[in-house]
C-alpha cells in the first residue's frame, strides 16, 4: 500500500475537525458525494448566528438585523469570490442543486422562446433531467441526450451532433454522482457557445473538489448544494451571468422580491433579489460562508491529490477482485469510484458493509436511465473527502472480502 504522507494537513487533523467521527470513532465513511459530514467551523457559525445576531435581514432598522444583514449579504460575497463570479448579483442562494435547475427551467417556461431543444447527457442526476424533460413538454421542444462512451465519459462528438439552431440550452453535469466523470466543462460551453445555446453546469459533486471559475468555465448557470461542500443541508447557489439573469423572468413570487407593490402591479426588485422570494435561509448562507472558509482553509491542491490517492488504491483493490468490475475505470475522475459485484446484489453488499461499520450508497444514485445505458440495476459508490484515510480504504476492501466470503 502507498504509505506516502499527503502535503497539508494530514487526514487526522482534519479527520478532527469534524465531531462525528468523535462521536463514531469506528465510523468508515465513504458516502461523501450524497452529503459531506460537517466541520466543527460550520456548526459554530450556525450556532453563533442563532446565539448572538439572531434577525431577520435587509429589512429592520434595529442592530441586531443590521448585524444579520451583514453576516448574510458577506456570506454572499465570500460564495462569489469562491466561485469568481463578477459580482453579488449574480449568487442567487436556493435550497441546493435541484431548486437551482428548478429556477432555471421555470423562469425560461415564462419567456417567449424562438429556440426550444434541450440538450442533456446520459450522465445526469434525476435533477438535471426531470425539469428539463418538464420544460420541453410545456414549451414543445425535444429533449436530446448526448451518448456516454463505453469509458463512460460523454461523448463528445455525439453531443456536438444533437447542438443546433433550435438549442436553448445545454445541461450537464461537472462531475457525475454515479461514475465519477470529470467532464470537460470549458470545452462543452465553448461548444454550445458556437451554436448560441445557453449552459447550465450541474456542480453538485464539484464545488468540495475542484476549484471553479465560472467566467474560466464560460457558462451562463452554476448550481451546487451546501451540504456536499462541508455545509448545512437546505442551502445551496445558483450562479448566473448578469446579462443573462437579467432577461430572465421572476419565478417564485411575494416578500423581498419586489421593489414595489400596489393591488395594480408590481415592480421587481434588483439582482439577486428578485429571484429570492421570502425570508432566505439566513443561517443556511452563514453555515456555507463558514464551509467555503474551511475549504480555503485547507492546501486544495494536496486534499485533491490525497483523494486521488485514495480512489487510486480503491480501484487496484476492487480490480484484484475475481467478479468486480470498476466502473468507468479509466475516466477523469474525482471524488467517486463505482462498481459492480457480479456475485453480490448490491443491497446485500450494503448491509453486510454496514455491519462492518462502512457507510456507502448503494442503488441506481438517483441515475435511473444511466443504469439502464449501462445495463445495471446498481452500483455500489465510494465516495470520498480529505477526511479520509488509506485505512479507510483498506477497511472497505477487507469488509468487501468478508462480505463476499459469506455470500458465496
Ligand atoms: N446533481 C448531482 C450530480 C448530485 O449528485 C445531486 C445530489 N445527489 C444533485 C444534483 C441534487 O442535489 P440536491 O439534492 O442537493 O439538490
Amino acid at each position: 500500500m502507498n504509505t506516502q504522507a499527503p502535503r497539508g494537513k494530514q487526514p487526522d487533523e482534519i479527520r478532527r475537525d469534524f465531531p462525528i467521527f468523535s462521536a463514531h470513532p469506528d465510523l468508515v465513511y465513504l458516502d461523501s458525494a450524497a452529503t459531506t459530514q460537517k466541520p466543527r467551523r460550520v456548526l459554530d457559525a450556525i450556532r453563533d448566528y442563532y446565539e448572538q445576531r439572531n434577525a431577520n435581514v435587509h429589512r429592520a432598522a434595529h442592530t441586531l438585523a443590521t448585524e444579520a444583514t451583514v453576516a448574510f449579504e458577506s456570506a454572499r460575497a465570500r460564495v462569489r469570490d469562491f466561485i469568481g463570479a463578477a459580482s453579488v448579483g449574480e449568487v442567487i442562494w436556493t435550497r441546493g442543486t435541484t431548486e437551482a435547475i428548478n429556477l432555471v427551467a421555470a423562469s425560461l417556461r415564462e419567456m417567449e422562446l424562438t429556440r426550444r431543444d434541450i440538450v442533456i447527457t446520459e450522465l445526469e442526476h434525476h435533477s438535471n433531467i426531470v425539469p428539463w424533460q418538464q420544460l420541453a413538454a410545456k414549451i414543445g421542444g425535444k429533449l436530446k441526450v448526448a451518448r456516454i462512451t463505453s469509458g463512460g465519459e460523454i461523448d463528445l462528438e455525439d453531443l456536438a451532433a444533437k447542438l443546433g439552431d433550435k438549442t436553448l440550452i445545454v445541461a450537464f453535469n461537472h462531475v457525475s454522482n454515479a461514475l465519477g466523470t470529470l467532464n470537460p466543462v470549458a470545452e462543452i460551453c465553448a461548444l454550445a457557445r458556437t451554436r448560441g445555446a445557453l449552459v447550465l453546469v450541474d456542480g453538485a459533486q464539484a464545488t468540495g473538489h475542484i476549484e471553479i471559475d465560472v467566467k474560466e468555465l464560460g457558462c451562463d448557470f452554476y448550481a451546487f448544494s451546501g451540504h456536499k461542500m462541508f455545509g448545512p443541508t437546505g442551502i445551496g447557489v445558483l450562479y448566473g451571468r448578469e446579462d443573462v439573469l437579467e432577461t430572465l423572468p421572476v419565478w417564485q413570487t411575494g416578500g423581498e422580491m419586489i421593489e414595489r407593490v400596489s393591488f395594480d402591479g408590481t415592480t421587481f426588485n434588483r439582482l439577486p433579489y428578485r429571484f429570492e422570494a421570502g425570508t432566505p435561509n439566513i443561517a443556511g448562507a452563514i453555515g456555507l460562508a463558514a464551509a467555503v472558509e474551511y475549504i480555503q482553509s485547507l492546501d486544495r491542491a494536496a486534499a485533491s491529490e490525497h483523494e486521488h490517492r485514495l480512489l487510486a488504491l480503491a480501484r487496484s483493490g476492487l480490480q484484484q477482485i475475481d467478479g468486480v468490475r470498476v466502473m468507468a475505470p479509466d475516466a477523469p475522475r474525482s471524488g467517486v469510484l463505482s462498481f459492480v459485484d457480479e456475485d453480490v446484489h448490491h443491497q446485500d453488499l450494503g448491509t453486510l458493509l454496514n455491519e462492518q461499520s462502512i457507510a456507502l450508497r448503494t442503488g441506481h444514485h438517483c441515475a435511473m436511465p444511466l443504469m439502464e445505458r449501462l445495463g445495471v440495476a446498481g452500483v455500489t459508490r465510494v465516495s470520498v473527502a480529505p477526511y479520509n484515510s488509506e485505512e479507510d480504504i483498506a477497511r472497505l476492501l477487507d469488509a468487501l472480502a468478508k462480505a463476499r466470503a459469506l455470500l458465496a
